[in-house]
């Protein structure tokens, strides 16, 4: 990838930061990549395209550390769980063998799979080698007549956002456009209602939680021709073109597609969240108003209503367990002020939030949820984290799962928020996942007995000190433990 292209991509015209004097995203310093390269980033983002063949051309350490990392579901093909790489040594580089080893990977994977697609990955070797992936790509298309899209995302171009944005343009690029989307299904046709057809870009449907959503949405007669990329095919990102809307899904990451839909193609755009009850009920009045059709307004309102009542009554048996209880969120990004909501909506209190990633709307937004002395956390390092969760009372810790340790270390109840979680959160019904897998950590009798001090260190409970002495009793003096050691190392081993 040429440098103006990098440049280009790290200057997001729509991009929060853009709107500051200094525009632009700030160039990668050494080890910045460390929370994931240019390469991991568009693999996350592109993965979950279900149909594909994804092929990471390089050595085969770059796709163990990323392959299958993310908790993304699909609901028909599974082609995207089976890691493909061309596994580049020494002896390939040494002997320019790359290009190569990629064509015939492409057709061992063709040959195999039959995929309506394949995705090459470029990283840091075959990009310093200057293995040429676009040529390789081209001419394996025309030789097997199956679209081969290069992604060229080396990891050293940047960081894991980069990555995601390299995916995204990949995809404007190469794939949107180049097919025109099936007749509306049956399912949707009904007497007298205008189907419309809307994309979700940045959906990845994290432990199938969208399916939470799906259904409100069929009812409505919106069909959503991709959600870019979570349980989607390669089919679908083609027909992207064609929406009358795109909503952007709690995460600015891929925000070069909305944009570039937007300045190609005229589709206009909004960002939303599917987590709580209250910002799922605005994302699909969104909908409505944006499209600009009075009776799927009429009808909107009609299921928030339905859906909100139903779903608060369901969340009212449990809410005395979870009222008021104090919570540190410590979640990257957007994801901050949607998830504040949903906690929110479950009267819960968030006494500080991460803001690590978060954009200056974004925590203009989260003042506006959480009121102006909010505490916002930059550095969330394990120890920092720790002292607010004390200074501010915390109940529980919701972080992503690299905090596990050092919650469950300190003795803090806590709950995985990120993309490996095994639940799925997402819409009204994720609601009532959220409730019980909050109530499970916070009830659990774990943490009771793990706070409380164990027999041993004190003499006051009974029992304690005789059961020190009893163990004491039996261990072996320092004589003993000697002739024992003698005796293992003189009789049996040298026999
Ligand atoms: S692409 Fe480069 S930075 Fe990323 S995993 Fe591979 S070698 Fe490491």
């Amino acid at each position: 990838m040429k440098a103006k292209d990098i440049a280009e991509l790290m200057d997001e015209p729509a991009c929060e930061h853009n709107k500051k004097a200094k525009s632009g995203c700030a160039k990668p310093k050494p080890g910045s990549t460390a929370g994931g390269c240019a390469f991991d980033g568009a693999q996350i983002a592109l993965l979950p395209i279900a149909d594909v063949a994804h092929i990471v051309h390089g050595p085969i350490a770059c796709a163990g550390s990323s392959w299958d990392n993310r908790g993304t579901r699909s609901s028909g093909a599974d082609l995207y769980r089976i890691g493909l790489t061309t596994d580049l040594t020494e002896q390939d580089v040494i002997m320019g063998r790359g290009e190569r080893r990629l064509f015939h990977s492409i057709k061992q994977a063709i040959d195999t799979y039959r995929p309506p697609a394949v995705f090459v990955y470029n990283t840091c070797v075959p990009a310093l080698i200057g293995d040429d992936i676009d040529a390789v790509c081209k001419a394996a298309t025309e030789r097997w007549e199956v679209p081969v899209i290069p992604i060229d995302s080396a990891g050293f171009y940047g960081t894991k956002n980069l990555g995601n944005r390299i995916a995204g343009d990949s995809m404007i690029k190469h794939v949107v456009g180049t097919r025109e989307p099936d007749s509306i299904p049956e399912n949707l046709q009904r007497h007298g209602v205008r189907v419309h057809d809307v994309n979700l870009i940045g959906e990845y449907n994290i432990a199938g939680e969208f399916w939470y959503v799906q259904s409100l949405f069929d009812e409505l007669g919106i069909r959503i021709l991709c959600t870019l990329s979570g349980d989607a095919r390669f089919a679908e990102v083609q027909t992207m073109h064609r929406a009358e809307l795109n909503m952007m899904v709690c995460s600015k990451a891929m925000i070069n597609v909305a944009r570039k839909l937007e300045t190609t193609f005229g589709t206009p755009w909004f960002e939303g969240s599917f987590y709580g009850i209250t910002d799922t009920s605005e994302a699909l009045r969104n909908f409505a108003l944006c499209l600009d059709d009075p009776d799927l307004m009429k009808r909107t309102e009609a299921l928030i209503e339905r859906e909100e009542s139903n779903i608060r009554a369901r969340l009212e048996e449990w809410r005395p367990r979870l009222e008021g209880k104090r919570v540190l969120l410590y979640t990257g990004g957007v994801k901050s002020w949607s998830v504040i909501s949903a906690l929110q909506d479950l009267g819960m209190k968030v006494v500080a939030t991460g803001t690590k990633k978060s954009t200056e709307e974004d925590k203009a937004r989260i003042r506006e949820l959480m009121g102006e002395e909010t505490k916002m956390i930059d550095d969330g390092n394990p120890r920092e984290l720790l002292r607010i969760v004390e200074e501010y009372r915390a109940d529980i810790l919701i972080a992503g799962g690299r905090n596990m340790y050092t919650a469950l270390k300190a003795r803090v109840p806590f709950l995985d928020i990120n993309q490996e979680r095994e639940f799925g959160y997402a819409g009204y019904e994720g609601m009532l996942e959220l409730v019980r897998q909050l109530t499970l950590t916070l009830d659990s009798p774990v943490w009771q007995a793990a706070k409380s001090i164990p027999p041993w260190e004190t003499a006051e409970k009974p029992g304690g000190m005789a059961l020190i002495s009893s163990l004491t009793d039996k261990l072996p003096t320092n004589n003993e433990a000697d002739a024992s050691t003698r005796g293992i190392t003189n009789s049996g081993i040298g026999d």
